[in-house]
């Protein structure tokens, strides 16, 4: 069965969402208080509606808690996203993914118990201030407050050696997970393979690790 979404608030992020989720094939529902903004989804989602989401009975006649997963993009009105939030938990949304504006409306949506909580603007500066730092860096994911997942391609100073000769593990406390060589991912990596230059490390570890590791074997 296809999966049902509702997304709340129609800016550039909620409205992102909305046309990659159609995108993929799924079932839609776009929802803004603002009948411009729900106009310019009508041909897009699967059904747009003009709705007050902070408005309890509205959001029960919507069915909104029959959706699989209710993305609440409401932007600066932090007040509108954390009681548009809280009615959907107290009404049993299984899955909701709000996005925050700042570190204290983050807090509260964790506390009233939000799944899962993004920082679109925060995680974007974090990860594109990786890879301007270092050239080799091609991409970063946080995974937790304090693990990533990079992705570094070889250099010179890498290309040639074995994984056991880098010795990535003891000294840094990082995993490779795979290594990408063209269009091939080697997924378990031989420890006694030498690196080819270009080849992608896929790294997972400690961001303090990753940073350490960075520092010392990458070049600016
Ligand atoms: P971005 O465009 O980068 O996503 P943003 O996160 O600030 O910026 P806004 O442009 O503020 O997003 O978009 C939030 C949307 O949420 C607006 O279209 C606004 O009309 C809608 N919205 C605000 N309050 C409510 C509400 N109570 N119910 C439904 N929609 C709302």
């Amino acid at each position: 069965m296809k999966k049902e979404f509702a997304v709340i608030g129609l800016g550039r992020f909620g409205g992102s969402i909305v046309r990659s989720l159609t995108e993929q094939g799924m079932e839609v529902m776009a929802i803004d208080i603002n009948e411009d903004r729900v106009n310019e989804f009508a041909s897009t989602a699967t059904q747009a509606v003009i709705a007050d989401t902070t408005d309890e009975n509205v959001l029960k006649s919507l069915g909104i808690r029959n959706f699989d997963h209710v993305i609440v993009a409401i932007g600066d009105n932090i007040q509108s996203s954390i009681l548009t939030t809280l009615i959907l938990k107290e009404l049993g949304v299984k899955h909701i993914t709000v996005k925050a504006q700042n570190d204290y409306h983050e807090k509260v949506l964790r506390k009233i118990g939000a799944d899962h909580v993004v920082h679109p603007e925060r995680d974007m500066g974090r990860r594109i201030a990786h890879y301007i730092v270092s050239t080799n860096v091609l991409d970063y994911l946080e995974l937790s407050e304090e693990y990533s997942i990079v992705e570094v391609m070889v250099n010179d100073l890498l290309a040639g050696y074995t994984l056991v000769e880098l010795d990535i593990r003891a000294k840094y406390g990082l995993n490779i997970v795979a290594i990408k060589r063209g269009k091939e991912i080697i997924v378990s990596p031989l420890a006694n393979a030498p690196l080819q230059l270009n080849d992608i490390l896929i790294i997972i570890g400690a961001d303090t690790d990753i940073n350490r590791f960075e520092k010392k074997v990458l070049v600016e």
